[in-house]
């Protein structure tokens, strides 16, 4: 960590940890008196700019997060908050790219400016507590009260937008709420003919440009779509032991866990694994679940991204798989009134015998 910071203003790249954490962070550092810049939202110039200070074969969402870090500085901020999150629990891990994410940034970016990079390493019992100290000594903070005081105003948030998410409110109206004190209640689900879940990355999928808005598109094909924002946490990895599965990564409750929960409920009509191309920990989860949907007769998708992708074939794949469930659907339901009708022949004859009227 750099010296103590005067200025009292940090800027957050609107990439990986923002897209989960933000109600939490914003909430924190403003009770610290801390001003929040953050870059802006994320386009081809910002993913354009990233890729070119890291090697190719780097994933599509640490080249995303290189491309808002050079923003915040074009935009003349040069204190950044970069945060190494190394294990959520014990044992329970990010990826090497997430760990070592203020090195990345330190070696390819070549420019002067502050990086705020605690750590949050729960395996080697550095916890949040540490992990909040960590950026409040940074800025010159070092009582403790007040430091606990600021995280329970950043949790204050986080809860209100967990809320709000849990009870249908759409990610970027549940952010604006909480971030502007308020709760929001969704009063009408509106029932769909099909109905998806979405198993992905938060950084992946809430970033409408990384996503190409993958929930509006699913939405405008009259399909419900659910997200890891639906299922509670304790619900998400109940499921992945339920399916006999055990979490390893930090984001599997976002993955496994949250297509485990629907899986095992029979509540929607089939799974799309959104997942960055060439990351491992996805590939991974995804094959997983592939398996057990193969086991359940639950169709799967599995869309990879990268800054290439062009939006016509990825809506072209989307189309045919909600073709494919439609159709599924629609036979089921054939199938279903054949029964019951052959169900009411039967009743029929049984009828007619009892009242002797046949021979
Ligand atoms: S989990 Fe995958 S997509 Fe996310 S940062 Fe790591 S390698 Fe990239």
């Amino acid at each position: 960590m750099e010296e103590m910071l005067l200025h009292k203003k940090v800027g957050i790249p609107r990439a990986i940890s923002y897209y989960n954490n933000y109600p939490f962070y914003y909430g924190f550092f403003t009770a610290l008196g801390i001003e929040v810049v953050l870059s802006d939202k994320t386009t081809t110039k910002i993913i354009n700019e990233g890729s070119s200070y890291v090697v190719s074969d780097t994933c599509l969402p640490i080249k995303v997060f290189t491309g808002h870090v050079v923003n915040l500085l074009n935009k003349g901020c040069d204190v950044i908050f970069v945060p190494s999150l190394q294990s959520t629990g014990f044992k329970i891990n990010n990826c090497s790219k997430i760990r070592g994410l203020p090195e990345i940034i330190r070696n390819v970016i070549n420019k002067p400016f502050t990086m705020i990079e605690p750590t949050l390493d729960k395996t080697e019992n550095i916890g949040f507590h540490d992990f909040c100290m960590q950026i409040a000594e940074a800025f010159g903070i070092t009582d403790s009260k007040i430091v606990k005081a600021a995280a329970k105003a950043g949790w204050k948030i986080y809860d209100d937008f967990l809320e709000m998410t849990q009870s249908g409110v759409p990610y970027k109206e549940a952010l604006e709420n909480a971030l502007n004190g308020k709760v929001l209640k969704k009063s009408v689900d509106i029932v769909k003919p099909l109905s998806v879940v979405i198993m992905a990355h938060g950084y992946n999928l809430f970033d409408e440009r990384i996503s190409m808005n993958i929930i509006k598109k699913l939405e405008k094909m009259d399909v419900k779509v659910y997200t890891s924002l639906d299922v509670p946490p304790q619900k998400a990895l109940s499921s992945i032991k339920q399916i006999g599965e055990i979490q390893y990564w930090a984001n599997e409750l976002e993955l496994t866990g949250t297509a485990a929960y629907y899986l095992l409920n029979n509540k929607v009509d089939g799974i799309v694994a959104l997942s960055a191309f060439g990351c491992g920990p996805d590939s991974l989860m995804v094959d997983e679940m592939s398996y057990h949907c193969k086991e359940k007769g639950m169709p799967l998708i599995h869309l990879t991204i990268d800054e290439h992708t062009g939006e016509a074939g990825f809506v072209t794949r989307l189309e045919a798989f909600v073709d494919m469930l439609m159709r599924k659907k629609r036979r089921q339901f054939v199938k279903k009134s054949e029964n019951i009708k052959s169900a009411d022949v039967v009743k029929l004859r049984e009828a007619k015998i009892l009242t002797g009227s046949v021979k």
